[in-house]
């Protein structure tokens, strides 16, 4: 009998201990062996054959485990910094929705007053069902929302929050909802796991709307939850499993394959988003520049403390909703769309929605940077600002 080659590959300790942009690219590897593919297949099954027992075939039906979710799933809760998988959701809201229900029946739920639409309106339509307390704050604020913790059950963090780009201070936030026995959420879409690890600092769970940064190519819906406790990733499942939003094995392929290139992308995007910021700033049409990046904002040196990023969103504000309007309509290579995150730059007023929150101002434009050249898209914006002047 002939031994087959021995292929040397790292185990589960040495791939967590890799940087991030090499995690992002070695994670979620199918088994190395003679012919295997580098790229885990796509499993179109809906069931799948076993008698139960060990050894026999246990993962059953495909609403409670796919094999193609897994790679995935490993390679983001290695990116968080967690002993355990993440758990995949066909969106960011099936995830945001997962762990909400976290919050128990007729509990206080603490949120940022400029959390992501869909996870106020989520919480506010629960409230108004009586199925719990919401109390908005300024997540900025830290004395305020530590004490919006006193008699509270969950805590409920963006940073930077959207669109404002508010910075919360996370570790004391988390330090503070630990005394309190506060579980705490945080929602680190606009960070990504390269720009803060909520895990690291003692936050109980992560999500992410996947369907920004780490698929990012705007072509699929995803979402996910990571936790480093086996309890709770227990709830999350069961809630996956019993709710349904599960991901179909296309887009969770789609989004290992996006997510090979998250290091790349969010590097040249944020390093744009800094350059375009300045100009901004500096620019006679342009009231004012939310970036932390920039160290005129209220945001920078926590963000510079806390953050390995600044973040590729720059949010700016124009001389009111007409303005706005004006200047959205007029760039031709920024894409006028709502969403974030992915390669192509995109841009709105965002008060054009209804549900966005009336202190965010009229004028406030939102600006996602995508990894165009810089020029290119600063002569774009230039151009639409000065034929307004
Ligand atoms: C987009 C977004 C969500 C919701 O994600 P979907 O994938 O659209 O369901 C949640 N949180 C933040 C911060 C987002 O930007």
């Amino acid at each position: 009998m002939t031994s087959e080659p021995a292929f040397p590959h790292l185990d589960d300790a040495a791939l967590a201990a890799l940087a991030p942009e090499t995690l992002a690219v070695a994670a979620g590897r199918p088994e190395r062996g003679p012919d295997s593919p580098v790229n885990p297949e796509i499993v179109l099954s809906s069931t799948f054959v076993g008698l139960g027992g060990v050894g026999e075939g246990s993962r059953g039906y495909a609403r409670f485990s796919n094999p193609t979710w897994e790679p995935f799933e490993d390679a983001v809760g290695k990116l968080e910094g967690s002993p355990l998988p993440a758990l995949l959701f066909s969106s960011g809201m099936g995830a945001v929705a997962a762990a909400m229900s976290l919050v128990p029946v007729g509990g206080v739920l603490v949120a940022p007053r400029h959390s992501y639409s869909g996870t106020l309106g989520l919480a506010q339509l629960k409230a108004e069902r009586g199925e719990l307390t919401l109390l908005e704050v300024d997540i900025d604020d830290t004395e305020a929302a530590v004490a919006a913790l006193d008699g509270a059950d969950a805590l409920w963090v963006e940073s930077p929050t959207n669109p404002m780009m508010e910075v919360a201070d996370l570790p004391a936030l988390v330090a503070a909802a630990r005394t309190a026995g506060v579980l705490v959420i945080v929602d680190n879409t606009f960070s990504t796991p390269l720009g803060q690890k909520p895990l690291g600092v003692g936050a109980d769970v992560v999500v992410h709307s996947a369907t920004k940064y780490l698929a990012g190519h705007s072509d699929v819906l995803l979402g996910v939850a990571v936790t480093a406790s086996e309890q709770l990733r227990g709830r999350l499942h069961q809630h996956r499993t019993l709710h349904g939003a599960i991901a179909g094995p296309v887009e969770a392929w789609l989004g290992l394959r996006g997510l090979r290139t998250l290091a790349l992308r969010v590097e040249r995007s944020q390093a744009t988003a800094g350059e375009l910021a300045r100009r901004l700033e500096a620019h006679p049409a342009v009231v004012r520049v939310r970036y932390p990046g920039l160290p005129s904002d209220p945001g920078h040196e926590r963000a510079a403390a806390q953050l390995t990023g600044f973040g590729s969103i720059v949010s700016i504000e124009l001389d009111g909703a007409e303005a706005a309007d004006a200047f959205v309509s007029r760039v031709a290579l920024w894409l006028p769309a709502t969403s974030l995150g992915g390669v192509e730059s995109t841009i709105e007023r965002r008060r054009r929605h209804a549900a966005e929150p009336l202190t965010v101002p009229e004028g406030l434009v939102r600006l996602s940077v995508g990894i165009e050249n810089v020029e290119d898209l600063w002569e774009d914006l230039r151009q639409s600002l000065e034929s307004g002047l």
